[in-house]
């Protein structure tokens, strides 16, 4: 995928913007009226940059419940933004993947706060006819079976997150149609219900990709871009922020306080690099799992 930032740079990074963030804002959160999205990976203590560990998590749910928060998932954010009041210290959680750690290790900590969160799965990757491209050796993925009894149960709700995971601005029109359509026709399939939601691959998307998920009847799609949704933000682009291994409490509480919603600079140069010349357009397109 070309070049990538060294990890202890980027955590470096992400502490001076939390660090400013805290002597900015002194903790406070501005800006009420809209609905900030964060999303995760792994909850495991796998070495992995994608992975949160359990004690973290934990940690971040505590913050989230002693400060008063209601923890929805992405069909509930929707509602809540097309209803266009969005009640202070509401915040949507999801994970992208579909890794079974996700089950073992953050349901249970959900569950027990009464948070609810979506997790996006690529349906060939999930039933082994993909596998992701980044993962020398892939973490176990939840089961078709898991994934079913889960939705029904209600904590976690599936959605869409294509069919093999590709980067879309890559491939032809065809491949890219069949891509959205398909995972939501196969994942329908799998739940016995309608599936509304899609996660862009890699947060990767332009107006084609958009224009697909609109005709294949995806009311909402999710990007990689950070920032606050509003009733009036496209619902086809919503805004999310990732929490990831290099992330403490500190950089949590910067995340869900805004302090990581501009771009870094340099961040179209570093794309191009590591995504290619498709990488046209920063604002349409970004550069998450
Ligand atoms: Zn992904």
């Amino acid at each position: 995928m070309g070049p990538s930032l060294p990890y202890p740079v980027k955590a470096a990074v992400t502490r001076v913007r939390s660090v400013a963030w805290l002597a900015k804002a002194r903790g406070r959160y501005p800006k009420p009226g809209g609905l900030r999205i964060l999303f995760y990976h792994r909850v495991s203590d796998d070495p992995d940059e994608l992975a949160v560990t359990p004690r973290r998590f934990a940690e971040q749910m505590d913050y989230l419940a002693s400060n008063g928060y209601s923890v929805v998932n992405i069909s509930e954010a929707v509602r809540l933004l097309r209803g266009g009041t969005i009640p202070p210290r509401t915040v949507a959680l999801n994970f992208d993947d579909g890794f079974l750690d996700v089950a073992e290790n953050a349901l249970g900590v959900l569950a027990d706060r009464g948070f609810r969160a979506t997790v996006f799965v690529a349906t060939g990757v999930t039933d082994g006819r993909f596998k992701f491209a980044w993962c020398r050796e892939q973490p176990p993925l939840l089961s078709w079976e898991q994934i079913a009894e889960l939705d029904r149960e209600g904590t976690l709700e599936f959605e869409a997150h294509s069919i093999s995971h590709p980067n879309l601005l890559c491939v032809d029109d065809d491949r890219a149609r069949s891509e959205i359509r398909g995972s939501k026709a196969e994942l329908e399939d799998r739940l016995g219900r309608r599936v509304t939601a899609f996660s862009y691959p890699a947060g990767l998307f332009g107006v084609r990709e958009r224009r697909l998920v609109a005709e294949a009847g995806f009311g909402t799609a999710v990007s990689c871009e950070p920032g606050v949704n509003y009733p009036d933000t496209d619902r086809l682009a919503l805004r999310r922020r990732q929490i990831d291994a290099r992330d403490r409490l500190l950089d949590f509480r910067a995340k869900l306080g805004g302090g990581h919603d501009t771009p870094l600079p340099l961040r179209g140069t570093y794309r191009r690099l590591r995504f290619g010349e498709g990488v046209a357009n920063p604002r349409l397109t970004s550069s998450r799992r």
